[in-house]
């Protein structure tokens, strides 16, 4: 038998109302901030993310699905979608069109992770991103959306951190700053940090190993040597958490390896889904643009992982959605035989002409196509948990009767078959 892909997962009937739910949240809650959506294709030529998520990262350098196509082509999974945006801000000249892009996308992305709870090979993430302006204010817009949609779901058991990565030219200084005080330690620390000291020395905050983590506890931090510049935009940060009531932690050991990334940078962690505990990261990006080839172009963004939300969701019980139902159920009465074919021909006429102008009426509806017994007609429309069942069939149907029943409280009314007006009133009210 041919199974799913390792690390991928099949959303289910059973759990596809969660999806729903979120995804109408998203577009409720992007059309209240003004962003547009947005929708790039799941591949891209993998020189796109080498450039433009960087070659030294893990997702670059081990996670990424890439593959010749039959032109020898180079193609790339998308392992995430910002440099997808940029490259179609880029292509399309949105910024020609309008001086400040707020765009969000909802998609799959795919990085070929060792799978654990919270962490698949296809999951979904939705976004943010805001091209165009160098306003702290976005920056902190991007929390606040992320974290009112966290909160719309129910979450509770959230933290903010938040940071700031200066300018590039400070960076830099810095990772003199960074190397000076690590050059006698470096043979103390893990193999993968001692490689990371030479290629991508900020990344060996991420690390989670033990021997590194007491080497960095004591290790000269970016936030102290800050420019004027990116201290003022991380207090109008601060500022703006605080007006609008968001509680935020100061992380500065909260970094994104890449050059082109500046000043802020943020994660929203929960405490409710184990060791994959970041919801959603972001930060500022003002050398992107430029680096993939636009004219240069300031820009500041999000992601978070939607099965990780939902996963958070279920832990903590936060979502509390209606029951999946149906507005009728209509029961044939009489089995179809072959010695009433006459009746048979009636009964079916009559339910496909119900189920039709049921459905053009706005009722959700729905009949037996398996010849069941009334027993088993009934054992349906109670797992679809009809409202109504309307049974088409017996005396009361040679009379030109229809009987309805309120499945709540079990009464029942006889109406005309010809007043279709009454029976819609019924299962509407
Ligand atoms: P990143 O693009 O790595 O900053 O990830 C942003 C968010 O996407 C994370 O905070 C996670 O919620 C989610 N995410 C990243 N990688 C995975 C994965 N392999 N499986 C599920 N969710 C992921």
């Amino acid at each position: 038998m041919i199974k799913a892909i390792t690390g991928t997962k099949d959303i289910l009937p059973v759990d596809i109302s969660k999806w729903h739910y979120l995804e109408n949240l998203l577009r409720e809650t992007f059309q209240l901030f003004n962003y547009k959506e947005i929708r790039t294709p799941i591949f891209e030529e993998t020189a796109l993310f080498a450039r433009g998520i960087g070659e030294e990262t893990d997702i670059v350098s081990k996670e990424m699905y890439t593959f010749k196509d039959r032109s020898e082509t180079s193609i790339t999974l998308r392992p995430e979608n910002t440099a997808g945006v940029v490259r179609s801000f880029i292509e399309q000249s949105l910024g020609a069109q309008q001086s400040l892009n707020k765009l969000y996308y909802i998609g799959a992305m795919f990085r070929q992770e060792r799978p654990q709870a919270g962490r698949l090979r296809q999951f979904h993430q939705f976004g943010a991103e805001a091209l165009g302006s160098t306003s702290p204010l976005l920056d902190s817009e991007m929390i606040q959306i992320a974290y009112h949609i966290l909160k719309n779901l129910g979450l509770k058991n959230l933290v903010v951190k938040i940071n700031s990565l200066g300018i590039p030219e400070v960076r830099e200084n810095y990772k003199n700053v960074l190397r000076d005080y690590l050059k006698d330690k470096k043979d103390n620390l893990s193999e993968e940090s001692r490689k990371r000291f030479d290629t991508n020395i900020l990344r060996i905050f991420d690390s989670k190993i033990e021997v590194d983590q007491q080497i960095m506890k004591d290790a000269p931090l970016l936030i102290d040597y800050l420019d004027e510049q990116s201290k003022n935009d991380f207090n109008v940060v601060k500022n703006y958490l605080t007006k609008v009531g968001i509680p935020f932690e100061v992380d500065p050991a909260l970094v994104r390896g890449l050059d082109y990334y500046t000043k802020t940078t943020f994660e929203i962690v929960s405490g409710s889904v184990g060791s994959q505990s970041a919801l959603c990261g972001g930060g500022r990006y003002d050398l992107l643009v430029e680096e993939l080839g636009g004219k240069a172009t300031p820009g500041v963004g999000f992601a978070a992982g939607m099965e990780r939300i939902l996963l958070a969701c279920e832990n903590e019980k936060s979502l509390n959605l209606p029951q999946d139902s149906i507005d009728a159920y209509l029961i044939r009465v009489d089995s179809k035989t072959e010695q009433n074919l006459e009746l048979d021909l009636k009964l079916e006429l009559e339910l496909i002409n119900l189920s039709s102008k049921l459905r053009q009426g706005n009722i959700s509806c729905d009949y037996d196509y398996l010849n069941r017994s009334i027993k088993a007609q009934m054992r349906e429309a109670n797992k679809f948990n009809a409202k109504y069942v309307v049974f088409v069939g017996g005396d009361e149907f040679n009379r030109g009767e229809l009987n309805i029943k309120n499945l709540s409280n079990g009464e029942q009314q006889l109406i005309k078959i010809e007043d279709f007006e009454k029976l819609k009133s019924i299962i509407k009210s």
